[in-house]
């Protein structure tokens, strides 16, 4: 499906052909461009060489555009972007800490979950889960 990612904040376009780009860092790490696959439930990145992410990494993302901070205000520990599929516009919410599988896709008051470790926030959400 096609997929168009949106910043929550300027409404600047995040993806370009395959890739979803994002700026992040890590504790005092100066940041870099995380590109990640546009597929929801796909956890694949990319990023230079000169950086190493090792699971269990907190990171803070942030839109390359307008340098808001992605935080979710439904849980300190995930991030948010819109992500439009066709006519609809959903929040995507995702883990920010190094190789944590949880996304959540959430119009309303629907959600559906990708990732084996979706299960971890979905209390916090107190959302219906229609996966
Ligand atoms: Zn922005």
């Amino acid at each position: 499906m096609r997929t168009d990612y949106q910043c929550p904040h300027c409404n600047g376009h995040l993806q370009i052909d395959n890739h979803l780009i994002l700026s992040v860092k890590h504790d005092n790490d100066p940041g870099m461009i995380l590109m990640m696959n546009p597929g929801v439930g796909n956890y694949q990145t990319q990023y230079h060489p000169s950086h190493t992410i090792i699971d269990g990494q907190k990171f803070k993302f942030y839109c390359p555009i307008c340098s808001n901070e992605l935080t979710s205000d439904l849980n300190e520990n995930l991030v948010m972007v819109l992500i439009r599929e066709e006519d609809k516009t959903y929040e995507l919410h995702f883990s920010r800490i190094a190789g944590q599988k949880s996304t959540y896709k959430i119009m309303g008051k629907e959600v559906q979950t990708f990732g084996i470790d979706a299960p971890h926030y979905l209390d916090f959400l107190h959302l219906m889960d229609m996966s």
